[in-house]
């Protein structure tokens, strides 16, 4: 039975999600910044959440936690590299393993920059990446503790994802986000496109989530740093693309 996913929005303007099966009523829970609207989802629902999935360290991705721990018992997997700072984890993953989730293979890639130790979990059979604070809709995560050199490898490792792959990621940052790339590539079809479509979508309050691989592989300009049109309109045709990245993220980090 093919997983099913919902967002479920917690906090002022993170990004939960609700994974489940609807055959067996199992659930998994990804990044709880807040247990109280996962568990009402759940109930909802009918589903008894069995696990948790933990991209980052971030108490707006984890302080949900023991709430739902404490209501149902059920598992906590979240990244080894920096699991010293998250409480509560019942096993740790890192680059190349892979787990069950809800019985479906589960893929790890650690994507640092915003925190060292951050990573993403990809579900093949559901095609869905939760991102977390790495990739973003039309944007990255800060970098608060890598740089540019830890990022940059990053997002090229999650553009090597199948085009079809949904992008399920830990914040609605996308309008401010679609504003900034207007600014970086102004001769992009697909962008503009796209820009109109985040629009739409928000004026009517809808969310701009799941994205896909292929969508953000044509207009995100922090996946795109290798592209000569993202160079070009930086005035910096020839440079090193991990460069051009850093540029990028510098622009939108004063933007
Ligand atoms: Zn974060
Ligand atoms: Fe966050």
């Amino acid at each position: 039975m093919a997983l099913k996913i919902d967002l479920v929005p917690v906090l002022s303007d993170n990004y939960s999600y609700l994974i489940y099966d609807e055959g067996s009523k199992k659930a998994a829970v990804v990044d709880p910044g807040e247990a109280g609207p996962l568990l009402v989802a759940a109930q909802e629902r009918g589903l008894s959440i069995e696990h948790i999935l933990i991209t980052h360290h971030h108490g707006d991705h984890v302080q949900g936690v023991g709430e739902i721990v404490a209501a149902t018992g059920c598992k906590v997997t979240g990244p080894s590299y920096e699991a010293d700072k998250i409480s509560g984890l019942t096993e740790t993953v890192k680059e190349g393993d892979s787990l069950e989730v809800l019985g479906e293979k589960t893929e790890i890639f650690h994507v640092p920059g915003h925190t060292q130790g951050h990573i993403a979990f990809w579900i093949p059979s559901a095609s869905a990446l939760f991102s977390g604070d790495s990739l973003f809709v039309l944007g990255c995560g800060r970098l608060f503790e890598g740089g540019p050199q830890d990022m940059w490898p990053a997002l090229q490792k999650l553009r090597e994802l199948p085009d079809e792959t949904q992008v399920f990621c830990g914040h609605e940052y996308t309008l401010a986000n679609a504003k900034f790339c207007a600014t970086i590539e102004q001769q992009n079809a697909a962008l503009d496109k796209r820009i109109a479509e985040i629009e739409n979508l928000r004026s009517r309050d809808l969310p701009t989530i799941p994205s896909t691989i292929a969508i953000e592989k044509s207009t995100n300009p922090f996946m795109r740093a290798d592209h000569s049109s993202v160079a070009e309109s930086l005035g910096m045709a020839g440079a090193a693309s991990v460069e051009v990245f850093a540029e990028v993220r510098s622009r939108k980090d004063s933007f």
